[in-house]
């Protein structure tokens, strides 16, 4: 989903990385924040306002992490695996690589990150404390420090979808009712009634206050956290729709093969073309080799296709990306989106059975779909 991403590191296997819109936020915080300490506190030096911004722009980019890293590390107690925290311009999000099983996990995942954010404008008020008669900079820092994060905890807690306040709605919907699905309707609603109310107080910033800028941007959130709640809603209803079917369902029992010494322009000319199907597994007698696709051929020059066979450029089966009958189809639409791959092969017990296409595969989905409802 994110493509411009700086990795920062790993913890505990979870890969932490910036999104380069992040950068531009760090800027502007920097600069706003020092022009800002520069004239509330005039007896500063520029290094004392500057190195506040700076400490204070980092410890907050942390303090995102640690709220992050406690929706992250309560997941995988709860055996929800997390692949990736991503810092991107609105804060943080943390890609849990599955839906929680239970109402109980879903609330405590999705309650971990308000608490450390809770903890730290505690920890950090404390701080502020502490310091005020050591180093003005230092207190002002920490102060600042304190309310960011409680601000923070408070607008997460907001019980609307996507925020995490939507996630813990969704989980007492979901405890109270045993159904998962008016959970995620109440959350989705809950995340409507925001996305409204802020594009209210935002136009109400415009005409009634005067103040376009701020609310153009109050309006800006609003809309993205108003298609947030929707994207939530829909997933959700795919996902439940989807349930049960599996790729086996799906697939195509013909399975396309070219022999192994075919050369590439022949296997073009009265395989590829013919039959409109841009990839075909490769195979000597009954021996499954490899995939050769379209793209294959086109890395290399036209007039060497006559001498080059379709083995020498098709990928090798062990590195294939392939998919097992049982998997079910959320699953494999995830993993076709996430590799860019158009079609895939289905194995069983280390064969090949079927055949995955991707314009194919949308048309047998709606056709269970149709049947199912
Ligand atoms: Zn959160």
């Amino acid at each position: 989903m994110f493509k411009s991403v700086l990795l920062l590191g790993h913890f505990r296997g979870i890969r932490i990385e910036i999104h380069a819109s992040w950068v531009i936020i760090f800027a502007l915080l920097m600069i706003t924040m020092t022009a800002g300490l520069q004239r509330e506190y005039p007896d500063w030096t520029m290094i004392e306002a500057l190195s506040t911004s700076l400490f204070t722009a980092l410890t907050f980019f942390a303090s995102i992490v640690a709220h992050e890293l406690g929706h992250s590390l309560v997941a995988i107690k709860r055996g929800v695996p997390v692949s990736a925290i991503t810092l991107f311009i609105f804060g943080g999000i943390a890609q849990l690589n599955k839906d929680s099983e239970n109402a109980t996990d879903e609330f405590w995942i999705a309650i971990a990150g308000p608490i450390v954010s809770f903890v730290l404008a505690l920890v950090f008020s404390v701080l502020s404390g502490l310091t005020s008669q050591w180093y003005e900079p230092v207190a002002v820092g920490f102060g600042w420090l304190a309310m960011i994060n409680m601000m923070v905890a408070l607008f997460n807690l907001i019980p609307g979808f996507p925020l995490d306040g939507g996630r813990v709605f969704r989980a007492l919907v979901w405890k109270v009712t045993g159904d998962a699905g008016k959970g995620v309707r109440a959350a989705v609603a809950g995340g409507r009634l925001v996305a409204y109310g802020l594009f209210g107080f935002g136009l109400w910033n415009i005409l009634v206050v005067g103040n376009l800028l701020g609310g153009v941007w109050i309006m800006l959130i609003a809309w993205f956290l108003l298609n947030m709640a929707e994207g939530h809603g829909q997933s959700f209803n795919l996902k439940s729709r989807l349930e049960g079917i599996r790729a086996r369902d799906l697939a195509d029992p013909h399975v396309p093969v070219v022999p192994s010494h075919t050369p590439v322009d022949e296997w073009i000319q009265y395989q590829v073309l013919p039959a409109g199907q841009r990839a075909f597994m490769v195979a000597s007698g009954h021996r499954m080799l490899g995939l050769v696709s379209l793209s294959d051929a086109r890395k290399i020059d036209r007039d060497r296709w006559p001498a080059t066979r379709v083995e020498d450029i098709m990928t090798p089966l062990d590195t294939l990306i392939h998919i097992e009958s049982d998997t079910g189809a959320a699953e494999l639409l995830q993993l076709m989106t996430e590799h860019n791959l158009n079609q895939i092969p289905v194995m069983e017990n280390g064969h090949v059975t079927g055949w995955i296409d991707r314009e194919r595969v949308l048309r047998t989905i709606s056709l269970h779909m149709e049947l199912k409802a």
